[in-house]
């Protein structure tokens, strides 16, 4: 049986960007095998994030944009990013062009293959694919499905539906995208509209929503209509693709080193944010930490910091209790939020960068009463 140093398993965002880390570091000349059970070859979901500066992906970036609007309850209008871009990035252009990149690597094998089974053993972790079995010494899974239903986590899902759209008129203005447009009825929990527009004609046009069911495919299709309807002068329009997507909004602990030489990345490694569902950015930061260490110390393991990252974690939990408990209209939580503070900072406080007093700032700054009682109810769920 063949044995690679690294086997990744799943070759999704998360695996391609792993191996395009490691053959960007000291360990470029590793042996590693890339396995999925897809070809890749489609475009099945677009990654929006924010970043300042360049970033490895630069010259494959479909969209960038230096402002953002938002549609809130007492706020409406371009929000100052400073310097901040919000950037988009189609999974086909990713997917090609790390996969050419990674052509250039002999010691990089590519196998399309279902996996059956993971399994650690004493000299490795081990593998089934397509019933023939393969070893490596660390295998770093993004095939693991997260089973979150824990009754005393928060567990909520962000769901999506997206169009994009050419229409008759031209009525986007292509510098603004609009980020969340609460102009839609919130029917009781966390409803906003993306318009990611890709010139004056084309958009892409997303009905998101943060609660803990799916709605009917006709829902979801009918709050596009009538967003389109009301708040885009576009006349006719034509759709050329469709996005669907669902992501776990949880503060349920996904184990990163489940056994001594498997790894868990991307969603299967709990790297989403829980409280924003936002994932692209964290899984590069995250794997190049990995890297970094694996590098240094011959271990992939990731450094916890003893505080911050609870503390981090802890906020994000309140907001997700806010949320599920309705214990606020979500709508102007996030108005107060980009509100009272620098927007900027809001991105810094998503991306975990702002320092402990930054936090209780920007925490002074949404509706107090329903913070306290989410913070009280998930010290007791702690506790108790
Ligand atoms: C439609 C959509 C849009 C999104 N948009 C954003 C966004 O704008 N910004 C953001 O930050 N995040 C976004 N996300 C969330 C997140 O970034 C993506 O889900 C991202 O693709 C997660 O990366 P991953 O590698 O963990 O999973 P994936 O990219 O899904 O990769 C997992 C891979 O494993 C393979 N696989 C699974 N099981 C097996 C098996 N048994 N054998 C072999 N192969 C297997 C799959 O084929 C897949 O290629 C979006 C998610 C979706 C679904």
């Amino acid at each position: 049986m063949k044995k690679y140093d690294f086997i990744i398993a799943g070759g999704g965002m998360a695996g391609l960007s792993l191996a395009y880390h490691l053959t960007h570091s000291p360990l470029k000349d590793r042996s590693i095998l890339i396995i999925d059970k897809e070809i890749k070859n489609k475009n099945d979901r677009t990654w929006c994030f924010w970043e300042r500066g360049n970033g490895p992906f630069e010259s494959i970036l479909f969209r960038t944009w230096n402002t953002v609007d938002f549609f809130g309850t007492t706020l409406s209008g371009p929000l100052n990013i400073g310097d901040y871009q919000y950037k988009m990035l189609r999974g086909i252009d990713f997917y090609e062009y790390v996969q050419a990149h990674l052509a250039k690597f002999p010691n990089v094998e590519r196998r399309q293959g279902t996996i059956n089974r993971l399994k650690d053993t004493p000299d490795g972790a081990f593998l089934i694919v397509d019933d023939e079995p393969v070893m490596a010494n660390y295998v770093f899974d993004s095939t693991y499905a997260l089973n979150l239903t824990k009754p005393e986590r928060h567990n909520l899902l962000q769901h999506f539906k997206g169009w994009v759209i050419t229409t008759e008129k031209p009525c986007f203005d292509v510098n603004h995208p609009r980020i969340m447009d609460f102009r839609v009825a919130q029917e009781g929990d966390c409803r906003f509209l993306y318009v990611l527009p890709f010139d004056e004609k084309t958009a892409m046009v997303e009905y998101t929503i943060f609660n803990d069911h799916l709605l009917e495919a006709a829902d979801y299709e009918a709050a596009l209509r009538t967003y389109i309807a009301t708040h885009l002068d576009a006349g006719a329009y034509q759709i050329s693709e469709t996005e669907f997507g669902v992501i776990p909004m949880s503060d349920e602990p996904a184990p990163e080193n489940p056994a001594e030489h498997i790894v868990r990345i991307g969603t299967s490694g709990g790297y989403t944010k829980p409280s924003t569902g936002y994932t692209f950015q964290r899984t590069q930061r995250y794997l190049r930490e990995l890297v970094d260490l694996l590098a240094a110390t011959g271990r992939p393991e990731r450094r916890k910091s003893w505080f911050t990252k609870p503390f981090k974690g802890w906020l994000d939990s309140v907001l997700l209790n806010v949320l599920q408990n309705n214990r606020h209209p979500a709508d102007d939580i996030f108005t107060h939020l980009y509100q009272r503070n620098p927007p900027e900072d809001i991105l810094r406080f998503l991306d975990e960068d702002t320092s402990f007093w930054e936090d209780i700032r920007i925490m002074n700054s949404v509706p107090i009463a329903p913070f306290i009682a989410g913070a009280i109810d998930v010290m007791r769920k702690k506790i108790f």
